[in-house]
């Protein structure tokens, strides 16, 4: 079995046919899902589908680039969220200064914020981080004892040793399989027991879907690329990743 540790089920394209998307899921082997909110409206749509689907686990937080349009107490929003026991993880936080859709400074401020709360309530953090590397690892090094993510990885190998060494997973997902792609690269050189697979879909449709709408089956299609890499089979690379999961966000 394998688990997507990171989509997001609550766009049309996978809502409005989610019985279809968890029975070819199913199909391709993977069996749990993770479905990752990005503000307060859609933290509460994941929740919802995690309540509703023994397989699908849920998160709440803000992403850098809803950091801005947040109003009121979200902390406290979040908190109530994350009381289930469903909802595994805070995120998805972060730093991304490729598109700058918030202003850094928003974003720093509301990292560090849903940082603190995780670590009041003692669940791991789910990062997004694109283009800010010395900030991410600055940041998250002011804090003790913080369980994580670094979700879709696309950094270079010493930003991903860095995390590791702080305690962090690794996750990869359909750009590992992108032609020229530096990933493979780095992947290859990093523990198996520190990495985890996911699609981010509807996102990053892995080769040989790219460009259309992802969905999390193929996840599948992450594990294999890592299989080839490792040289490993597809289902020792399925159960060790899916360990993985299940200790970080505490699931059976
Ligand atoms: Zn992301
Ligand atoms: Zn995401």
């Amino acid at each position: 079995m394998l688990v997507d540790t990171h989509c997001h089920l609550f766009f049309d394209e996978l809502k409005n046919d989610i019985d279809g998307v968890l029975s070819r899921a199913n199909e391709l082997g993977v069996t749990k899902i993770i479905c990752v909110g990005t503000d307060i409206t859609d933290s509460i749509k994941s929740y919802k589908l995690a309540k509703k689907y023994n397989n699908i686990y849920s998160t709440a937080g803000i992403h850098p680039h809803d950091v801005e349009a947040v109003e009121g107490d979200y902390i406290n929003e979040l908190r109530n969220l994350l009381l289930n026991e469903k909802v595994v993880a805070v995120g998805e936080i972060g730093l991304d200064y490729y598109r700058n859709i918030s202003k850094p400074i928003s974003q720093k401020i509301m990292f560090k914020e849903q940082i603190e709360l995780a670590q009041k309530i003692n669940k791991p953090i789910v990062f997004h981080n694109r283009e800010a590397d010395e900030d991410i690892i600055n940041i998250l090094s002011d804090f003790q004892g913080l369980e994580g993510v670094a979700h879709c990885f696309s950094s270079t190998y010493r930003t991903a040793m860095e995390l590791i060494e702080m305690g962090f997973y690794i996750s990869f997902s359909g750009n590992l399989t992108f032609k020229n792609s530096h990933l493979p690269e780095v992947a290859k050189k990093l523990p198996l027991d520190r990495l985890l697979v996911e699609t981010d879909s509807p996102f990053l449709s892995p080769v040989p879907f790219r460009g259309r709408t992802n969905e999390p089956g193929r996840t599948r299609y992450v594990a294999e690329k890592l299989s080839e890499i490792f040289n490993f089979d597809i289902n020792d690379i399925a159960s060790i990743t899916t360990a993985n999961a299940k200790r970080l966000f505490n699931i059976s």
